[in-house]
């Protein structure tokens, strides 16, 4: 639809109403104008006429052509009119403009005509000889009552015309005058309607854009002021309820987005509709380059294409799969389906991704443990139980026998209180209990646990050295910490050879602390080394079986160090030596 400005649907017709009504009022005007004139000629003819008439008869001056002349010519050039003088015959005796000699008979002519009746006439007709149009008045000149003549006055027509002329000049005049008055009127009432519309534009643009921080201004005219009011009230509702969609919406991808499992949804054409971030992560994928496209475009799984097509579509109510995933990395992810119930009865389909490759992980890390104390444990008692068959069966009464396998006996017996003790301690670090903290001094803590040592260290001649300053100190448990150091310096014991050197230090670094026990025993190969902090895991079983070792105590060292916030490290050369450290943060008690 063509559309024009407010101000053309006001001038427009403004202008045409006014142009009409000046046009009406100026012909209605003329017209009257024109009546009226002719009315005043007529009037003023006839006066001159009649007065002519009078003086004529009164004065005998019909005969008397001289004084007639003279008498004629000068009301003639007073009332700037024509005078003729015609007998009762319709000849003309004198004129005053031509020669009445050569006039021809004016007594058809019906001014005269009627003037010679008696009456006094009126005509307006075009005269050849002037070239012009003129009104006519004839006049009976009466003796008595006998008619002697008529007078005839007339005058040019052309000073009407001029003062028509004038007259519409002034029309036309005042009617643009009005023009410009209503255009300059048209203009300010315009204005002062169209700047609220323009008020009410702008602020419904804004609210079109979502910026509902603005307030159309009141107006002064009542109805755009309600309209203003109205829409005002409109956009701060549409706010309120677009803040309450926001908050709901946000608080629901809030939710959606702090769970650990992968929530995405489809469409009944299997587009995807929402995507969590766990989902983007798990798959390697944005909300940009995967929403509204097909899921088969998006993530090449035909595990997830087969649990929507053969079981959702097919009526399925709810399917929980396990499959596996290859890509970006290889994970187990169990899979719940259900269908989603979308407008005009089309269902969509909502899939929960939870990664359990973890869960799968502790559990064969579970059941690796389980099966592990199970074949420690069992190693000692079934020894145990094949010398005590022994003994049954007759060794006892062999008093060397005896001593040697009830010996062999309590070894086996120790190993197994080492493991079960161990065991017990790992328990106790794994169930999180909070072990008391306290200020220890870190050389009589090094000294401690060397003791301790000591004597196997004596047995292999093997060299314990302690480094640290006077003045360290460590916030820690201290049964705990010093039960980390004869670990770690029972294993440099036990995999260095005789006459090896031991060096246990504990030094600050920044913020952390760090206890280092370092020795030139055989080393760990590069292999091994990121899985000796594992339970059971042994380099060498025999060498740690026999020196007593239950392949617990470096993963008891590593949750001493987590206990304490902090983590171990090792670097070790096969042949050359290890060092074994725990840096733990530094904190006051
Ligand atoms: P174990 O009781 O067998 O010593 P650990 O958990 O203390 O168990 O140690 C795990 C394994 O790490 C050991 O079996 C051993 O092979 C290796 N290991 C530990 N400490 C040292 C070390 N200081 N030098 C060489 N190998 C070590």
């Amino acid at each position: 639809m063509k559309t024009r400005k407010f101000l053309h649907f006001i001038l427009v017709p403004f202008s045409i109403i006014i142009a009409v009504t000046l046009i009406f009022v100026a012909g209605y005007a003329s017209n009257e104008f024109r009546n009226t004139y002719m009315e005043d000629k007529k009037s003023e003819l006839k006066n001159i006429s009649q007065m002519l008439s009078n003086v004529i008869s009164s004065e005998g001056l019909i005969d008397k052509k001289e004084l007639l002349a003279k008498i004629c010519n000068n009301v003639s050039k007073s009332f700037n009119s024509r005078i003729t003088i015609v007998g009762t015959d319709g000849t003309v005796l004198f004129d005053t403009d031509k020669n009445a000699e050569i006039m021809k008979n004016h007594g058809l002519r019906p001014e005269v005509a009627a003037a010679l009746q008696g009456d006094v006439g009126y005509d307006i007709h075009f005269s050849k000889e002037l070239n012009q149009y003129m009104i006519y008045c004839g006049v009976p000149v009466v003796l008595g009552d006998r008619l002697i003549g008529v007078v005839r006055t007339s005058m040019l027509l052309e000073t009407i015309k001029n003062n028509i002329s004038q007259f519409y000049s002034e029309i036309i005049l005042v009617g643009l005058v009005s023009l410009l008055i209503a255009f300059i009127a048209t203009l300010i009432i315009t204005r002062h309607i169209v700047r609220p519309l323009e008020d009410m534009q702008r602020g419904a643009r804004l609210f079109t854009d979502g910026d509902f921080s603005q307030r159309i201004p009141p107006s002064a005219i009542e109805e755009l002021g309600l309209t203003a009011n109205v829409m005002n009230r409109m956009a701060s509702e549409l706010s309120s309820r677009i803040e309450t969609v926001e908050r709901e919406r946000a608080e629901k991808e809030r939710i959606l987005s702090s769970m650990s499992e992968g929530v995405m949804a489809l469409d009944s054409k299997d587009q995807i509709m929402y995507l969590n971030s766990a989902m983007t992560e798990t798959f390697g994928i944005t909300p940009e380059n995967s929403l509204k496209r097909f899921l088969h475009e998006v993530i090449r799984v035909p595990e997830i294409q087969r649990i929507i097509s053969t079981r959702i579509r097919n009526g399925v109510d709810f399917v929980e799969e396990q499959i596996t995933l290859h890509s970006p990395s290889e994970r187990r992810m169990q899979v719940h389906a259900v269908p989603l119930p979308g407008p005009n009865g089309k269902q969509g389909a909502l899939l929960v991704f939870n990664d359990i490759t973890r869960l799968r992980r502790l559990e064969r890390t579970r059941q690796d443990f389980v099966a592990n104390v199970s074949h420690e444990l069992r190693t000692p008692i079934t020894s145990i139980l094949g010398f005590v068959e022994t003994l049954l069966e007759g060794a006892k009464d062999d008093p060397n026998k005896a001593n040697h396998f009830l010996g062999i006996i309590r070894n086996q017996t120790n190993r197994m209180v080492s493991i079960i003790e161990d065991l017990l301690l790992l328990s106790r670090l794994d169930s999180g209990v909070d072990m008391p903290k306290e200020n220890i001094s870190a050389n009589s803590l090094l000294s401690c646990a060397v003791d301790s040592c000591f004597a196997a260290a004596k047995k292999k001649n093997i060299e314990i050295r302690i480094s640290c300053r006077e003045d360290v100190d460590i916030v820690g448990n201290p049964h705990l910490l010093e039960q980390a150091l004869i670990n770690l310096i029972s294993n440099a014991i036990r995999y260095t050879d005789a006459f090896g050197n031991i060096t246990a230090s504990i030094a600050i670094s920044g913020i952390e602390t760090v206890i280092s026990i370092t020795d030139t025993g055989c080393g760990i190969g590069a292999t091994d080394l990121p899985r000796i902090f594992e339970r059971f895991y042994r380099v060498d079983k025999a060498r740690s079986r026999q020196g007593g070792g239950t392949g617990l105590g470096l993963s008891i060292v590593k949750h001493i160090a987590m206990v304490h916030g902090g983590r171990v490290d090792v670097s070790s050369k096969i042949g050359e030596g290890s060092t074994f450290r725990i840096i733990i943060p530094r904190q006051k008690k």
